[in-house]
């Protein structure tokens, strides 16, 4: 889960890390408001979860408050990379000397945490890291022992950052560690951490990525999940715990296990097809959560054919079938289907579908094929 970059700076000012004094606004008057409030130069950025905004023209610096209001509106009609702006964070203008990236997230291969930092900030990191990679400076952390003083010392100094930075350095590295560790992150990242006009730190830009399977012990933080961001049809999944993701094919596909759903997408694409989603019902699925991903699968206009792969183990066959029919019966649709169904109670499950006239199959292959002549009107 992505938190905004307001959400993310207020966490990081929790810990410690200097941030600009500013609020979030979902108006002209109430940017204006702030923009008063703040008695200076402000900077109007749009909210949204895309990179790049500054690039976009979502970030803007306003003299007054009534400029600040007329940025703020513009900006506010603005879609970023297809997503709406429906906030803007009104914060006090930084006088910006240098920039510097400074981050924390997960290096899989060294298996630990790993912090990284930049006197090239402000850019794309990315981009540093393909064309200047020698400029990026990498410090695992061992995740029982925390960020040692020491190696934030070796990042401060890998940057050649001054010495009168060092001390204030060494704490923001410190809170963002605390930060990343406390809120469960994949990502914290601070970009740009400037050096200020009157020579100061300051983290003008924040961004934390959480990870969803932490956030049952994150409430705080899932309560800040912005919806905006999601295909509804994935919003709706979660609320039946179903794991769904949404892509661009044309063939809906229903599976019960990730593993059987990535083979089934295989299997799809092998015989020239295209899946309109993953989608794992998981086991034991009851038949309203089949129902409930049937709906899901049948909003998308894309679809043109689905495909049912279910092997019942805890899985019932004739629970699904239930769930099948159930949804069928309060989703009128035309879309053609095949089901290859296999396990626990599956030939019942496969004669209650057939009386629906439903198209079986009995392997995955001839399923696939099936689903990819369906598809394409065959
Ligand atoms: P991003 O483009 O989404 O990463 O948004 P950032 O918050 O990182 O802003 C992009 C760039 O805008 C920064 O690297 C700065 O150069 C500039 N910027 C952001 N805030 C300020 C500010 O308060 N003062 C000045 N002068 N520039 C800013
Ligand atoms: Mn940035």
């Amino acid at each position: 889960m992505k938190l905004h970059e307001y959400q993310s700076k207020q966490i990081f000012a929790k810990y410690g890390i200097p941030i600009p004094k500013g609020r979030v606004a979902a108006t002209e008057d109430e940017a204006k408001q702030i923009a008063k409030e703040l008695g200076s130069r402000v900077v109007i950025k749009s909210q949204v979860l895309v990179g790049g905004r500054g690039k976009a023209g979502g970030i803007r610096l306003a003299k007054t408050p009534d400029e600040a209001a007329d940025l703020a509106g513009q900006i506010l009609a603005m879609e970023i990379k297809g997503l709406p702006v429906r906030k803007v964070l009104v914060d006090e203008a930084a006088a910006i000397e240098s920039e510097i990236y400074l981050g924390i997230t997960n290096d899989r291969g060294a298996r630990k945490p790993v912090m990284m930092a930049s006197s090239a900030g402000g850019v794309e990191i990315e981009e540093v890291a393909r064309l200047t990679p020698e400029k990026i400076i990498k410090v695992h952390i061992d995740p029982l022992l925390g960020l040692r003083d020491y190696q934030s010392r070796d990042i401060a100094a890998g940057i050649d950052l001054p010495r009168d930075h060092w001390r204030t350095f060494g704490l923001i590295a410190r809170g963002l560690w605390q930060a990343y560790i406390d809120c469960d992150a994949t990502l914290a990242e601070i970009n740009p951490l400037v050096i200020t006009g009157d020579n100061k730190l300051l983290a003008v830009d924040g961004k934390m990525l959480i990870d969803d399977n932490a956030l049952y012990r994150q409430q705080a933080l899932s309560e800040m999940r912005d919806l905006d961001v999601e295909a509804p049809s994935e919003i709706e999944a979660r609320r039946y715990g179903l794991s769904f993701i949404k892509l661009d094919g044309n063939i809906g596909c229903m599976v019960n296990g990730a593993g059987l759903a990535m083979t089934t997408m295989d299997l799809i694409k092998l015989f020239g097809g295209s899946p309109a989603n993953f989608l794992d019902i998981g086991g034991g699925a009851s038949s309203e959560k089949v129902a409930a991903a049937l709906r899901i699968i049948l909003t998308d206009p894309n679809v043109k054919a689905v495909m049912y792969n279910i092997f019942g183990g805890i899985t019932r066959g004739d629970e699904v079938a239930r769930g099948i029919l159930a949804a069928l019966a309060e989703v009128k649709t035309n879309v053609p289907m095949v089901i290859r169904l296999v396990g626990t109670n599956a030939e019942e499950g496969r004669r209650m579908l057939a009386d629906a006239e439903m198209v079986t199959a009995e392997t995955l292959a001839d399923a696939a094929q099936k689903a990819v002549a369906l598809a394409t009107g065959g």
